[in-house]
């Protein structure tokens, strides 16, 4: 079966892996630092904090936004669930805000009209790796005192407005997972330009411990004392996968180009196809393609699906609206809540891309499509 994302690696990947291997540290060494470093020349210097997920880091950039029982958490519901379970297992009620109907990325005017003062964040996602509009949300969640982080699990190397993923949002949640732009198999990162927030999301993927005497309420106990004074957990990025993610950050202007470059044979290839709409793009956007979201008219989405993967090719589909999870639903939340949303859902299809698709291959994605639809 063709996948519809796979990882990228080569030589150099398995030797930085292997070399932290033969040495002295796998875990909490040398290698997380420069990851991190490595993250923050894409970030536009926006200082990160690797952790052990994208989920992880929607955990951690919630707390580093103190997010608390009974905030308000807006977010769209057209993403992967962890966008809001990371919130809701803060306590946060979830506020579902609906989506621009061509890009899928989260409505500002929609998030305007459920904003209240219990709004502590606002989280949009870069879906496919196309930015949400920073600016307008901006202006809806500063003057209301909220938060605005991404999901960005989709789009690192992307830009807007000339400004890279990574500084666009008060706080910035990557993934690194294989099917993601840039792997560390399992892996994520924070991005946060407030200091004090840096601080909390550094200190809560190492249990919330606080080793400088000068922050520590007893600094003159001796050399081992270390204090917690709020509970975090063990998020910990290992050396071994740090390595591979500097690794692939140095690869990653070469698979943001061979994306774009495919996704631009994905429009010409599909063009003429009927009964499909193909993604949308922004004029003041460069994307980092993840996904290549095509929608499927006239109902029939489902087919199409079952088509394609009898025909060896792993279409996708991204993503059920988060509140129809039952989960959810057993707190309440109906269907209908997002139309835009979910008449996207109903006919989105992920078509295989990843920087090592052939062109050979993907013709035969495309002819198998059109042999469908015509
Ligand atoms: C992949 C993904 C996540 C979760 O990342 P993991 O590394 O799999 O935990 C969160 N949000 C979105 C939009 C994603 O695509």
């Amino acid at each position: 079966m063709l996948p519809y994302g796979r990882q990228s690696i080569v030589e150099s990947d398995i030797e930085a892996v292997a070399e932290v291997l033969r040495g002295d540290w796998l875990t909490t060494g040398p290698a997380v630092g420069r990851f991190e470093a490595e993250l923050t020349r894409w970030t536009g210097g926006v200082p990160c904090v690797s952790v052990t997920s994208g989920t992880a880091a929607l955990h951690v950039a919630y707390v580093a936004a103190e997010v608390r029982a009974g905030d308000e958490v807006i977010t769209s519901p057209l993403t992967f669930v962890a966008t809001a379970a990371a919130a809701a297992l803060l306590g946060a009620r979830v506020v579902f805000a609906d989506v621009q109907p061509d890009t899928g990325n989260l409505d500002p005017d929609a998030v305007a009209a459920v904003v209240t003062p219990r709004t502590r964040v606002v989280t949009a996602v870069d879906y496919a790796g196309h930015p949400a509009d920073y600016d307008e949300l901006r202006a809806v969640a500063d003057p209301a005192g909220a938060v605005l982080m991404a999901d960005s699990a989709h789009s690192i190397g992307a830009a807007y407005k000339d400004r890279p993923v990574g500084a666009l949002a008060d706080l910035t949640a990557f993934s690194f997972f294989p099917t993601k732009t840039v792997t560390t198999a399992e892996g994520g990162a924070v991005a946060a330009a407030d200091p004090e927030r840096f601080r909390r999301a550094a200190r809560f993927r190492n249990h919330g411990l606080v080793r400088e005497p000068a922050d520590q309420r007893e600094p003159d106990v001796g050399g081992w004392h270390q204090e917690v004074h709020e509970f975090g957990l063990n998020y910990r990025l290992p050396d071994v996968l740090c390595a591979l993610g500097v690794s692939q950050l140095r690869r990653l202007e070469g698979f943001r180009e061979r994306r774009r470059e495919l996704v631009a044979r994905y429009d010409a290839l599909l063009r003429d196809v009927p009964g499909l709409t193909l993604p949308a793009q922004r004029a003041y956007v460069r994307p980092s393609w993840h996904l290549y979201p095509v929608r499927v008219r006239d109902g029939r989405r489902r087919e199409v699906y079952d088509r394609m993967r009898a025909a060896g090719i792993g279409v996708q589909v991204n993503y059920v609206p988060a509140y129809w999870h039952p989960v959810f639903e057993d707190l309440g939340y109906r269907r209908g809540l997002c139309p835009r949303a979910e008449a996207y859902y109903a006919e989105e299809l992920s078509l295989p891309l990843f920087p090592d698709l052939t062109d050979a291959q993907q013709d035969r994605v495309a002819e198998t499509l059109a042999a469908i639809l015509r």
